[in-house]
């Protein structure tokens, strides 16, 4: 009998997991509330009930997780989360492994979902690309000949946090003018929100703050909303121009935009390419295609799941 992997992603919200055998398949799937952002225990549970549903599905010999925040994958520890309540330097991967006597390997999860579109996606039979993840904030991966990329602290291809204004708007990474603070769902609501208490109009303008937010903004510009389709073409002005850094720096053959933006990608395409075309050089620029990915939201657990059957069972 194949024996099963389970990849798990643990994201700021959700905690999502599937059961995966050594073809691909997937076989199960669970989900929960990661929980509240200050209480590890509470997180740990949820964690725990995901894996517990899903092995059911049969006998699994590897656990893959994808964890929000800088990870090492060495010493197997969460190094920092800072929408997770796991405490700095935290070894997530051997507090699984001893609860449920399985190997365990962790990774940083825009890494996983790297690993994703590698072994099931944009990135399949593609041996240097780049995943951008458009979202709350902005992350990304680099794989350079069919490896993920990882620098000297497994944080190589931080590409929300190139700075790309001297004096732009506060990071949540202590820095200002990040392409994350420029560009991702949250700056797209906060420049929405700033122009709209500076007295400009928008269709939304008349609903309470909190119900602000970028998945409303991307509806309203869809319907013509002028002011909603001016803040989603500054964000894709920001990212043509980190795209165009990512080129200049890689020679990528393929860059891949995920994450929950990038279902408005349709509202910042046409910007994205024009602002890659005027600043990037013509050579590497002709050997680059952009597409979106066609995973959605499984990138991350897929690529966790087969991260461990690879690297554990080792048989595929
Ligand atoms: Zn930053």
């Amino acid at each position: 009998m194949s024996l099963l992997g389970l990849g798990i992603d643990i994201g700021g919200t959700r905690i999502k997991g599937i059961c995966m055998d050594e073809e691909g398949r997937v076989l199960a799937e669970a989900d929960a509330a990661t929980g509240n952002g200050s209480c590890e225990e509470e997180v740990l549970g949820n964690l725990f009930t995901v894996i517990d549903s899903l092995l059911a599905a049969g006998e699994v010999a590897s656990i893959g997780i994808g964890c929000a925040g800088p990870v090492d994958p060495i010493l197997q520890i969460a190094a920092v989360s800072p929408n997770i309540a796991f405490p700095r330097d935290y070894p997530l991967g051997r507090v699984v492994e001893r609860r449920y006597g399985i190997p365990t390997l962790i990774e940083n999860d825009v890494k996983a979902a790297a690993l994703g579109e590698l072994y099931f996606g944009q990135g399949l039979r593609v041996r240097d690309f780049v995943l951008v993840t458009l979202g709350t904030g902005i992350g990304g991966a680099i794989v350079h000949e069919g490896k993920l990329l990882r620098g000297a602290g497994n944080a190589a291809g931080e590409i929300g946090h190139l700075t790309l204004e001297r004096f732009g708007p506060q990071c949540g990474c202590g820095k200002q003018g990040c392409y994350e603070a420029l560009a991702s769902g949250t700056a797209i609501r906060r420049s929405f929100l700033y122009a709209l208490g500076r007295g400009r109009h928008s269709k939304l303008a008349s609903l309470p703050t909190e119900e602000i937010n970028a998945v409303r903004i991307a509806e309203a510009a869809r319907e013509g909303d002028r002011l909603a389709l001016e803040v989603f073409e500054v964000s894709a002005f920001y990212t043509g121009l980190a795209l165009s850094c990512l080129v200049g720096l890689l020679n990528p053959q393929r860059i891949i935009l995920g994450g929950g933006m990038s279902a408005a990608l349709d509202l910042m395409w046409e910007k994205i390419q024009d602002t890659l075309t005027l600043h990037t050089m013509d050579y590497p620029l002709r050997q680059v295609e952009v597409l979106p990915s066609d995973l959605g939201n499984r990138a991350g657990v897929l690529g966790a799941a087969m991260m461990s059957i690879r690297t554990i069972i080792g048989r595929v």
